[in-house]
């Protein structure tokens, strides 16, 4: 069991395991460090498939690594098992996302506890969607929280954990508008939040008026590392759900140059997009290097394949491990 304080505090573990933003830090060189997220495997085989990845990806050094945690946390204990292996079997630094969904304070404190008992000191602190249905009507638990900013502020008051939060290129789909959006999200930053990671996208333009908003809106919350999230595209079906479930669209100009890989023949022509698909990430990488992000941090759906492969284009390779880490 975890131990709490006299002060309610979670006693994390002394472990060397840095925070994102000190791992964006170390891994920062010739080369913008790059992160990878994964999602909690259902069984057997897609948990020995996620650690293929897991060691494909060791190799290459990402600044950290992101663990998705379900809707209504259907999978908590094996997600918090795998999340664990990460901090105490590998070199990587993992940060385990946590979700209000479905849970109370004293739940989510406890969750909290079984993550830190394992050495866990990063959290993505995010409020969740309706399981089931993402775009359905939001509830809250009765004796849960409202707003990720909240449970920003109680795993804060828990003890030395590091909070990121979810930020969205254009505005969460239920922001009444983009300047309320931009407050919501400098409140969470205020909150005691060190970084945001993006919600995907594939029109960087996107992603660069979000940076100017939270900049404009609040010079030193705006100041804070805004982590860019991409999908390297693999199939059209993927993305479309991905994407749909976001709600938000793909740009017209991304579905015309992947319906022209597709062809218009019966069958979709899935190493055609799939190539497209590595393309538009490689090219999207590129502006947004040049742009100065802080890090890319990519979906992998737990494949390695497609991420190196863009990484790869843009001239990472294995490599010794940077000296500070
Ligand atoms: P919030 O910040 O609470 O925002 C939700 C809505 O409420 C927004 O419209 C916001 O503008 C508004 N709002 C915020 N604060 C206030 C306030 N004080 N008063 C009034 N309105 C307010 N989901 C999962 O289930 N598991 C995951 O692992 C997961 N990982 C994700 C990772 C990333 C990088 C991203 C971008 C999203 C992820 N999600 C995940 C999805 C996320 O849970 C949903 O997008 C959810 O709808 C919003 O979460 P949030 O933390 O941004 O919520």
């Amino acid at each position: 069991m975890y131990a709490i304080s006299a002060h309610g505090r979670v006693n994390t573990k002394a472990r060397a395991v840095p925070s994102v933003v000190r791992s964006l830090d170390i891994h920062s060189g010739a080369r913008v460090p790059f992160s990878v997220e994964f999602n909690p495997p259902r069984d057997a085989d897609g948990e020995a498939r996620l650690w293929r990845a897991v060691r494909e990806f060791e190799r290459m050094h990402p600044a950290f690594v992101s663990m998705t945690y379900g809707a209504g946390g259907s999978t908590k204990d094996r997600t918090v098992r795998i999340t664990g292996q990460l901090a105490q079997q590998t070199t990587l630094v993992p940060v385990a996302h946590l979700t209000a969904v479905g849970h109370s304070v004293a739940e989510l404190r406890a969750l909290v506890g079984s993550y830190a008992d394992r050495g866990i000191r990063n959290l993505l602190v995010l409020r969740g969607d309706p399981p089931g249905d993402p775009l359905g009507e939001w509830h809250s638990h009765p004796e849960g929280v409202e707003h990720a900013e909240e449970l920003v502020r109680i795993v804060r008051d828990l003890g030395d954990f590091h909070v990121g939060v979810a930020s969205f290129p254009q505005g969460h789909h239920r922001s009444p508008d983009l300047a309320t959006d931009t407050e919501h999200l400098a409140a969470k930053l205020r909150a005691g939040a060190e970084y945001s990671i993006t919600q995907m996208f594939f029109d960087v333009e996107h992603y660069l008026r979000l940076r100017d908003r939270v900049l404009r809106h609040d010079p030193v919350e705006g100041a804070k590392p805004i982590i860019p999230e991409l999908m390297p595209i693999t199939s059209l079906r993927t993305v479309r759900r991905a994407v749909e479930l976001s709600g938000r669209e793909l740009p017209a100009a991304v579905l015309r140059r992947l319906h022209r890989a597709a062809g218009d023949g019966p069958q979709e022509n899935r190493a055609a997009v799939r190539s497209a698909g590595i393309e538009i990430a490689t090219e999207m990488a590129q502006r947004l290097i040049a742009e100065g992000a802080p890090c890319l941090h990519f979906i992998t759906l737990n494949f390695a394949k497609a991420t190196t492969e863009v990484l790869t284009n843009l001239g990472y390779r294995v490599t010794a491990a940077p000296l500070s880490a």
